[in-house]
Parts: C-alpha cells; structure tokens; sequence
C-alpha cells in the first residue's frame, strides 16, 4: 500500500516518505491508496494496548519493519499513559467516555505524537536521509505541547511551535513556554488559530525559501494532524473501545457502535472513518462543534462556507474555521483529486465551496454532525457531575450534548462513545464555573479548588507547572513565521 496526494494522484509515496514530508508538494494531504484490513478476533484479543497499536500500525505502516513498530507502541503506551491507555470509562446506560487525556501532557493528541517522533526518526533512516528536520507547527492549544513533549531532544529534528497569543488558557500557554529542551522554541503569535495555521502553511508552500534551506541540509516537516504519522496512531483507540465494550459484554463481536468526536481539524474524527473502512463496525460517527459550527452546517448541506464570525469559546481546541482534514474526507467520498483541487481552490480564493448532491449523500451515510453554545456546555459539565458523578473537560461537554441529541433524535440502541479528549483540569476556571463555583483568577488555585470541590486529584503533570520558570516570552506578527523558519 501506498499513499498519494488528494489533489494529485499521479505520484505515490511509501509510508515512511508521507511521514517526513508531512504535505505534498501541491499542498495536499497523504491519503492512502486502499484500506488494509483488519482482522477484528485478532485485534479483540490483544492482551494490552500496546500489543493492540502494534497489530493495528503495523497494517497503515507498510515498509516500517514489524519488530520496530512492535518495540515502538510499547514504548510509548506503556508507563506514560499510566496503564490507562485508551481507558473507557462507562457514563450512563448506553453512554461511554473514551478518556484519552491520561498521557503526559493530559490531552489526547499524546497518542500521536509521543510515537510520531519514533516514526519520524525511522522514515528517515528507511529513505537513508541525514538532513535536519526542522517541525513547524501551529497550534490552538493542545497541539504545541503534545508536540513540545514528543520531540524534545529527538536527534535530527528542532521544533517550533506557534500558538494563538489569545487563544489558550494559562494551563495550555505554561505547558508550552515551561517546555525544556536544546531544539525547540515556542512563539505567540498576534491573532487567532487560523492566522497561525496560515502562516505556517504559507511557509511549507513556499518554495524559494525550501531551496534556502535544502542547502543547508535542512528540511520543514510538521507534526500537524495534516500529518500521516499524526492519523494513523488514533485508528487504534477505536480498535481499543471497540474491545473493551466486548469484554464488558455490551456487545458481541459485529455489532455496530457508535462515536461522537469533539471536532476541530477533522482528524480525531477521520481516524474514525479510518477504523471503519479497516473493518471496525463504527455506526455512526457524530462530529460536535462548539459555536464555530462550519462542520455541523457542511456535513448537513454540504455547504463549506469559512466567511463567518470566529468565536472564541471554553474549547479552544475545536475553535477553526479551515478544518484541515476534511479535504482527506472529501477525497475518499467522490475519489477524484481534481474535484477535490477545486473545491480546495474556491475555499482558498472565495472563502466557500459547495459539494455535489452525490458526495453529500456518500458523508450523510456515515456521518451526522451537532454543535453547542458554551452555556449550553458547561450545563452538560453539571449534569455530568450530579447525575454521573463524571468530571468533564468543555470539549468533552461539547461532545456529550451533541451525542444525547443524536440520541434523542434517533432510535439507534447501539452504545455511544464519546472521545474525552482533555483531561478537565486544564480549564479548571471554566470547569469550575461550570458547576457554579466562584473561580478564582489564578488557574492553579482553580485547579486546587476543583479537586477539593470533586474529590477527584488534579494529573501531576498540571499541578507542577506552577512556578515553573517560563523560557520563551516572545510575540510576534504571522508574516514572521517565514523569518523564524528561516533563521534557525
Ligand atoms: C485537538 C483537540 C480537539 C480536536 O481534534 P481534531 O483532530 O483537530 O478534530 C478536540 N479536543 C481537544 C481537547 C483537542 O486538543
């Protein structure tokens, strides 16, 4: 198997090539030409998740040597997700929380990128490249850290992180600027999320500046979910939950379950779609927005219009406008680059596109789509805590209130899960607001009161990050990025 761009099917790429490149060269994104499949008995049986990331990546990461993928998932699901990897986590009667914030920055996106590093370093060695790897990523939060962590001290590789200068809370910004390391750098950058994203991608598509840096032996890459090495490590959660409602005999092996995914990029949620055509019984895949809806209207109409107000909300993580990985999805759905092209081409230059009737129908097959107000999040954050005596983080909240909608709205007796994708103590203030406490101005007073207030400890990771010296302080405009990718 191998992967081509979805705006250019004429050239492949081995997996370990997608992975060190990161975008095609006409700015599209890897996608794989088939879809291996997975034996679900075999997969079911796996004794830990590790085992489980082993099977399933061995079969998205053809010409990566089995014993490496092996040795990899085992070092990275092990002791740093505290043997809670993929951990699920039943709610209510049909209602289950996938917690996926138990690794060492407390988000999901650990899952990819504490392995992504290992990935990288190996595609390198496969292609018998020596350059230095130079990883530039935008991120609204979540991304920057889980990043930060993965890479740090990786040989080959230097990193820089740019990250909204008002779009994270203090938790996320300290996470990031705390970060320890000899190659990597943090930036803020003045504007919201997607000012950063396109400041990054407008880097990567530069080609004057890639020749510059080609001769000196360095090469950009990014570790954005547009990455290769980004999706494949999520397929496997699914794979997990799947498991571990057959063992707590909710289903038998074949029946269908659903998910619902907090949505920013499309790419937790694609990696759903991912599992399904490997052969997972997903049922339906629920994407849940917060006020920045363009999701929820796309996949109802059809319509992808980013001309619209952007909202900041108390999930930051899903607060985009150009979601990037929808364009994977739109491929798989008509399989035809040049429609893709020029869908990918109105967005770019009209700010909107429109899919046909006929693509449409194939995404309202599988998908359904829901969006909440923040109010309306953090009434499902104390409904959570008093009926379930569950604690959730706002992205999660925003996923529950979509998922018991669609619950409502349909007959479908299949269990839901929802994808917890941070863990709630890295929005203590909001959290607490939420379950009508007084919030006090400095996070990590909230974080403590929220412990004292649920009984439940704040991850250690969090709590230490108070008086921690931060290194890097520097704001800058998004035409910038060019001259920090290009200084080194
Ligand atoms: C990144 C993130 C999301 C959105 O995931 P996408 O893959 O971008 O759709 C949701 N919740 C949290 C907490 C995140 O960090």
């Amino acid at each position: 198997m191998q992967f081509f761009s979805t705006r250019n099917a004429g050239s492949r790429v081995s997996a370990a090539q997608a992975i060190v490149q990161g975008l095609s060269s006409e700015g599209g994104l890897f996608v794989p030409e088939s879809f291996p499949q997975a034996d679900l008995k075999t997969a079911c049986e796996k004794a830990s998740y590790a085992e489980l990331a082993a099977y399933v990546l061995g079969l998205v990461l053809p010409g990566y040597p089995q014993e490496f993928v092996a040795e990899a998932t085992e070092k990275t699901y092990g002791e740093a997700f505290q043997g809670k990897a993929g951990y699920l986590r039943p709610v209510n009667k049909d209602l289950y929380s996938l917690e996926l914030w138990h690794g060492p920055t407390c988000a999901f996106k650990d899952y990819a990128l504490q392995i992504m590093p290992k990935l990288l370093v190996k595609g390198k060695e496969l292609l018998g490249r020596s350059e230095l790897t130079y990883i530039l990523v935008a991120t609204s939060g979540d991304t920057g850290k889980a990043a930060l962590a993965g890479y740090q001290d990786v040989p080959g590789v230097k990193i820089a992180v740019f990250y909204p200068s008002h779009g994270t809370s203090q938790v996320q910004r300290l996470q990031m600027t705390t970060q320890q390391g000899d190659n990597v750098a943090v930036y803020a950058v003045k504007g919201n999320f997607d000012d950063a994203q396109t400041g990054v991608k407008k880097v990567f598509a530069d080609q004057e500046l890639g020749r510059q840096l080609a001769e000196q032996n360095v090469c950009l890459s990014s570790a954005n979910s547009i990455n290769w090495g980004r999706l494949a490590p999520q397929i496997v959660y699914y794979f997990a939950a799947y498991r571990q409602l057959l063992e707590q005999g909710r289903i038998q092996m074949g029946d269908a379950v659903d998910f619902c995914v907090p949505t920013g990029n499309f790419g937790d949620i694609l990696a759903g779609y991912y599992a399904k055509r490997m052969g997972l019984p997903v049922g339906r895949l629920v994407c849940a927005s917060n006020r920045n809806n363009v999701l929820t209207e796309f996949l109802k109409t059809g319509h992808y219009d980013a001309r619209r107000t952007f909202y900041r909300t108390t999930s930051p993580s899903m607060d985009i406008l150009v979601s990037s990985n929808l364009e994977r999805l739109l491929y798989h759905m008509c399989e035809d680059t040049e429609k893709v092209s020029g869908w990918m081409e109105e967005l770019r230059t009209q700010g909107h596109y429109q899919v046909d009737a006929q693509c449409l129908e194939k995404i309202q097959e599988i998908f359904s789509a829901g969006c909440t107000d923040d109010e309306q999040a953090a009434e499902e954050i104390s409904a959570m805590f008093q009926d379930n005596q569950y604690l959730c983080d706002p992205h999660t909240a925003v996923a529950f209130c979509v998922a018991q909608e669609y619950k409502n709205e349909t007959s479908s007796g299949a269990p839901m899960v929802v994808l917890s994708t941070a863990s709630p103590f890295k929005f203590p203030g909001d959290v607490l607001k939420a379950l009508g406490q007084l919030v006090p101005e400095d996070e990590f007073e909230a974080m403590r009161q929220l412990a004292a207030h649920t009984n439940v400890p704040a991850p250690q990771a969090l709590a230490s990050l108070q008086g921690q010296p931060e290194r890097f302080d520097r704001e800058i405009e998004p035409e910038q990025i060019r001259e920090i990718a290009k200084i080194l």
